[in-house]
């Protein structure tokens, strides 16, 4: 799927597309109960009807630029260890590096890797196993980090998390990492917003051209019943209350504008515009008849 916006091309490119867990697991607010009034809209495409689980893709968003080639987000990637998700653990497909080839991108050209935060679904293909070391795969990007990110990721890898030592550590050490503030400009093109909450340098990523503009949101909103209740944070925001607010403010900036939010875990096309302003929010998807709330 590919959003046009003046002179940027964006393509989104799913990695995977699985159920996962009850919505209650994840968010503890979304009790059964609580979920009910929401299933007409939900179902299929965000809850699975046949087991009530949640269906989350993990994709990056193509970009490119009239002068750069650019990666928002980089997945889960290959025979990285995370046993606490098994989806997720040594994986070995290279559909996701297969598919944006055949957008016309080899590894080799991507000249910039913007991670909204260091979690691995969002992380992972920044480096590869090759002769048992761990390498970048775009080997000619910049690779963008914020020190709050960063210092979060080394933080969790001291609590046994292998994000860091597998997904970051080894582009540092190949001088492909640079240290930039939550608020980076690239250019007139692209820009950072800081968005914490879900972790403490997790970054939206902006994108404008020809008076369009849209905003690649991360982590901060993971699923659509949280439109409705963007209060109902995740067990796996860092910090829940903090990222309810960040939520709710973004969701307020965005609603009701032409603006095309780029989420990361909606179900598929994942692009739309957010309504509902003063709460109450729901997503009208590109392309498609399908609108969430
Ligand atoms: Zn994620």
């Amino acid at each position: 799927m590919t959003l046009i916006l003046g002179d940027i091309r964006i393509d989104r490119i799913e990695e995977s597309r699985e159920p996962g867990n009850l919505p209650h697991e994840d968010f503890p607010d979304a009790t059964p109960e609580a979920i009910a009034p929401y299933l007409e809209w939900l179902e299929p495409a965000a809850i699975d009807p046949a087991s009530g689980r949640t269906i989350m893709p993990v994709q990056t968003y193509l970009v490119r630029t009239a002068h750069r080639t650019i990666l928002l987000d980089t997945c889960v990637g290959n025979h990285k260890n995370h046993p606490s998700t098994p989806a997720w653990n040594r994986r070995s497909d290279y559909t996701l590096i297969e598919d944006i080839a055949a957008a016309g991108v080899a590894p080799e050209d991507v000249d910039l890797v913007l991670c909204s935060h260091l979690h691995l679904d969002h992380a992972g293909w920044n480096t590869r196993l090759e002769d048992g070391r761990w390498t970048p795969t775009f080997p000619n990007a910049r690779y963008l980090f914020n020190r709050d990110e960063l210092d979060f990721a080394e933080e969790q890898a001291r609590q046994g998390d292998s994000v860091y030592g597998e997904s970051v550590q080894p582009v540092l050490e190949a001088g492909l990492g640079e240290m930039v503030a939550k608020d980076f400009a690239l250019d007139d093109n692209v820009w950072l917003e800081p968005t914490e909450g879900h972790t403490p340098g997790h970054v939206a990523t902006w994108l404008g051209s020809g008076g369009g503009r849209a905003v690649m949101c991360g982590d901060l909103i993971h699923a659509p019943f949280q439109l409705p209740h963007p209060e109902w944070s995740p067990v796996y925001d860092w910090d829940r209350a903090m990222a309810a607010a960040t939520r709710r403010r973004f969701l307020e900036s965005v609603a009701d504008t032409d603006i095309f939010v780029l989420t990361q875990h909606f179900p598929a096309p994942s692009m739309g515009h957010v309504f509902g302003k003063g709460g109450g929010f729901g997503f009208r998807y590109h392309g498609r008849d399908m609108v969430h709330g």
